[in-house]
């Protein structure tokens, strides 16, 4: 295979937790009393998707893309982000091969959600749900994720050009 053929991008993204916030994970709303403090919706695992996608293409970051300090961008659904992303990467020539995500929260516990949230993503990125993967991982009761004073997400996403 042509090296030139192949990338691979990460993203990370972390938002404090605050009560009385709405959670949305992957572009699923999960119920729980706690949710992100942020200037969009503040869907650390779209975010995280987002900045893979960029990276892989060599795009910058959604820092540079959807500065969090335009009024444009104030509660805003994060798909347009991953949306507009994919479209970057793709306007390129690039193909979208897998994401792997995984999510960082003490609570709520995300088993009963993980397959929604995998197909929600597929959905926002016009992708078979066979290629994504979620998944999900306590703070072990440590650290801010553990004390749930945050929330964040890992996501690696392979991109392949004829
Ligand atoms: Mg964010």
């Amino acid at each position: 295979m042509n090296p030139g053929s192949l990338r691979i991008g990460l993203g990370h993204d972390t938002h404090r937790l605050e009560a009385g916030r709405l959670l949305v994970l992957g572009g699923v709303t999960i119920p729980h009393d706690k949710g992100p403090v942020a200037h969009s919706d503040g869907d650390v695992l779209l975010h995280a998707v987002t900045d893979a996608l960029l990276g892989a293409a060599g795009l910058g970051d959604i820092g540079e893309w959807f500065p969090d300090n335009d009024p444009k961008w104030q509660g805003v659904d994060s798909k347009q982000f991953v949306m507009a992303a994919a479209a970057e990467v793709r306007k390129l020539g690039w193909h979208i091969t897998n994401l792997d995500c995984t999510i960082f929260a003490q609570q709520p516990k995300l088993l009963e959600y993980k397959t929604r949230i995998r197909e929600s993503l597929a959905r926002v990125l016009d992708l078979d749900p066979g290629l994504v993967n979620v998944k999900a991982k306590t703070g072990e009761q440590v650290g801010p994720i553990g004390r749930e004073e945050a929330i964040s997400a890992d996501a690696v996403v392979m991109l392949v050009r004829d």
